[in-house]
C-alpha cells in the first residue's frame, strides 16, 4: 500500500502541461534529411547585433568565473534608460524565469492568477507549479478582453497576466484600455504587463507601462532580449516594478541566474540602437509580405503588431505543420495553446517568407476545395 516516491509527487506538478517548443533545425535537418528554415519561435532573423557577438566573445574567455548574480552593470544601464532606479530592475534568465518568480512569491494554495485562453503557456506553468488556479476568460476576435479579465479578478486573485502584444495571436491593447482594466483590479494583485514584442509594435497610443510601473505599487513591466535584440539563446530577460516585491524574488532566484556572457552581449546590445532600427524595419517589410500572401491565397489571419502571424488552417494546424516540416519550413501548430485549426508563423528574411507563402500556398488548400472566382 506505500506509495512510490513517484506517486507522491504533487497532483498539481503532475498535472502540469508541458512547454512545446519549436522544433531546432537541426533536429528536421536529421530526421527528414532536408534543409530547414525555422519560423516557429520569433526570433530575430538579423540574428544579435554585431557588438553583443563582440561582448560575448570577449565574456567568453572570462567563463571559469562566476557571473556577477546581481547583474549590476545591465541593471544599471536598464535603469538609466528607462529612466528609474536601480532597485526598480529585476534581471532574469530570461523574462520567464521573471513570471516565474513572481508566480512562487505570489502565488500558492488557495489563490488565484488571471489570465486569457488562447495566451502565453508558461503563466499557466509558474502557476501551476505552485499549487495555485488559473482563472481564464477567452479571448474576443483573438484579443484580450480586458472587460472579461476583469470580472474574473477576485479577492483570491494574486496575478494577472497580460500579454501585449499576445503571443500567439500578435493583437495588442491601447493603454487607454488598460488605464480601464486597472480601475477594476485592487493594488493587492500584481498586474504584469507582458511586452515581449514592445518594439515591434507601430502604434503611439499603444503602452505607457513603465510610467505607470514607476508610480505604481502592482505593476511589473516585462522587456526581454530574446526578441527584437536577437538574444534568444543567451537567455537574458528582466522585470520593472515595485522594489519590495523584486527583493522577495531576488532570495528565491538562483544564485547566478543569468551567464556573464548573456549579460556582456545584453549591455552591448543595448547600444545598437541601428541594429534594433534595422530589426524592426525588415519585421515591418516582412510581416507586410507574409500577410499580403496570405490574403492574396485567400487565407484568414490574424492581423499582426509582433514578429509572427496567427493563420488559420483548413486542415488541423498539425497537418499543417507537418506538411510544411517536409517541405522545410518549421512553423507552430496552436492545437497545444488551444487552436486546433491555426499555426503560427514567424517573420523572417524575405526569401524565407517567401519560402513559407510557397509552401503554404502547396499544403493549405483542401482537398475539395470550392472553385474560387
Ligand atoms: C517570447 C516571449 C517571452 C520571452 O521569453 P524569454 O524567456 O525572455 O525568452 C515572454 N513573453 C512572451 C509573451 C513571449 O512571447
Amino acid at each position: 500500500m506505500t506509495k512510490s516516491l513517484l506517486e507522491r509527487i504533487p497532483q498539481h506538478i503532475r498535472q502540469v502541461v508541458p512547454y512545446q517548443p519549436g522544433k531546432p533545425v537541426e533536429e528536421v535537418e536529421r530526421e527528414l534529411g532536408i534543409r530547414a528554415i525555422k519560423l516557429a519561435s520569433n526570433e530575430n532573423p538579423l540574428g544579435p547585433s554585431p557588438l553583443a557577438v563582440e561582448a560575448a566573445q570577449k565574456a567568453l574567455v572570462e567563463a571559469n568565473r562566476y557571473p556577477d548574480g546581481g547583474s549590476f552593470y545591465l541593471r544599471e544601464k536598464i535603469a538609466v534608460r528607462h529612466g528609474i532606479g536601480m532597485e526598480a530592475v529585476f534581471v532574469g534568465l530570461g523574462s520567464s524565469e521573471v513570471i516565474d518568480l513572481a508566480a512562487r512569491v505570489l502565488l500558492g494554495p488557495g489563490l488565484e492568477a488571471v489570465t486569457s485562453e488562447g495566451s502565453y503557456p508558461p503563466y499557466a506553468i509558474s502557476t501551476c507549479a505552485v499549487g495555485a488556479k488559473l482563472v481564464t476568460a477567452p479571448l474576443k476576435d483573438y484579443a484580450y478582453d480586458l472587460d472579461a479579465l476583469a470580472k474574473v479578478v477576485t479577492p483570491e486573485t494574486r496575478i494577472v497576466f497580460l500579454a501585449n502584444p499576445n503571443n500567439p495571436t500578435g493583437t495588442y491593447f491601447r493603454a487607454d484600455a488598460l488605464d480601464k482594466f486597472l480601475r477594476h483590479v485592487s493594488s493587492q494583485t500584481l498586474v504584469v504587463l507582458d511586452e515581449a514584442y514592445f518594439d515591434f509594435v507601430e502604434d503611439s497610443q499603444y503602452s505607457r507601462s513603465i510610467a505607470l510601473a514607476k508610480q505604481s505599487e502592482n505593476i511589473l513591466v516585462l522587456r526581454t532580449f530574446s526578441k527584437v535584440y536577437g538574444l534568444a539563446g543567451l537567455r537574458v530577460g528582466y522585470g520593472i516594478g515595485p522594489a519590495g516585491l523584486l527583493v522577495e524574488m531576488d532570495k528565491l532566484r538562483t544564485a547566478f541566474n543569468t551567464a556573464s556572457i548573456g549579460q556582456a552581449a545584453a549591455l552591448a546590445a543595448m547600444d545598437d540602437t541601428e541594429h534594433v532600427r534595422r530589426s524592426v524595419e525588415m519585421n515591418r517589410a516582412g510581416r507586410k509580405q507574409i500577410e499580403q500572401g496570405l490574403a492574396a491565397m485567400g487565407v484568414r489571419y490574424v492581423p499582426s503588431a509582433a514578429n509572427f502571424v496567427f493563420v488559420e488552417t483548413e486542415s488541423s494546424g498539425a497537418t499543417v505543420g507537418a506538411e510544411l516540416l517536409k517541405q522545410g519550413v518549421i512553423a507552430r501548430p496552436m492545437g497545444w495553446m488551444g487552436f486546433p485549426h491555426a499555426i503560427r508563423i514567424s517573420v523572417g528574411l524575405e526569401e524565407e517568407n517567401r519560402r513559407f507563402l510557397e509552401a503554404f500556398e502547396r499544403v493549405h488548400r483542401p482537398k475539395a476545395a470550392a472553385p474560387r472566382n
